[in-house]
């Protein structure tokens, strides 16, 4: 049987988001892309000015925030309030304020209630940085998806530069390390491989050979 639970964990820009999109679309199950939530926080805390370090304040922020993720055919939105902020949560400054504000054990816990909550009503692929460690731990399917930081890198500037938006790659670089270095060094969930998820590298692969690697891995798990 194919595994109903498929986590795909890893470092930024790997391109878990894309190759989870796919793989849940192949077997119809729902996609939960976690680190839009967190980033639905961020962007929530520099609208109203919260400080990153101020955890009571981040912590009942998440607590009031309603976060909503929508799938509709091939299209993903994210809505914060009610507000569509799909657009909004891509942003560099945005993924850089949600790595220290993930760091706060309050926040975790709020979102990954809801991200337990979401996963229990029907088969999901959820990515991430901690879902096989932490959120599904039972998950039949786990998978570390890794790249070189340069090719990462090379991948998030194509992504920006598609959208319009500006991308220096060095600079992105440099950003891509510091943020694994925090998601991997914090004290509550960091970054890390879980002992029975399979290592992905995908530095010399295309999307769909990442896709296909998944899916056996998935098809062949009871
Ligand atoms: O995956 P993405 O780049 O959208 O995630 C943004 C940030 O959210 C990550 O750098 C990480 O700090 C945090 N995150 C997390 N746990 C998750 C997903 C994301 O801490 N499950």
């Amino acid at each position: 049987m194919t595994a109903q639970q498929i986590a795909i964990d890893g470092p930024a820009a790997a391109g878990k988001s894309t190759s989870a999109k796919l793989v849940a679309k192949a077997l119809g199950y729902l996609y939960i892309d976690t680190g839009a939530m967190y980033r639905a926080i961020a962007l929530a805390a520099l609208r109203a000015g919260i400080a990153f370090d101020d955890a009571d304040s981040l912590t009942d922020l998440a607590r009031r925030t309603d976060i909503r993720l929508e799938s509709a055919g091939d299209t993903y939105k994210v809505f914060v309030n009610g507000e569509d902020v799909s657009e909004q949560i891509r942003r560099p400054e945005v993924g850089n304020a949600a790595s220290p504000i993930s760091a706060i054990e309050g926040v975790r816990q709020i979102l990954v209630d809801k991200q337990r909550q979401m996963a229990s009503s029907r088969p999901v692929v959820m990515d991430g940085r901690d879902i096989g460690t932490v959120v599904l731990p039972q998950a039949q399917c786990k998978v570390f998806l890794t790249a070189k930081p340069r090719i990462r890198a090379e991948r998030r500037a194509l992504e920006l530069s598609q959208r319009g938006l500006a991308a220096d790659i060095d600079e992105i670089e440099a950003d891509i390390i510091e943020r694994d270095h925090r998601d991997s060094n914090r004290a509550h969930s960091p970054l890390r491989q879980a002992e029975d998820a399979h290592l992905l590298d995908s530095s010399a692969m295309d999307i769909d050979q990442v896709v296909a690697t998944i899916m056996q891995w998935a098809e062949a798990e009871q």
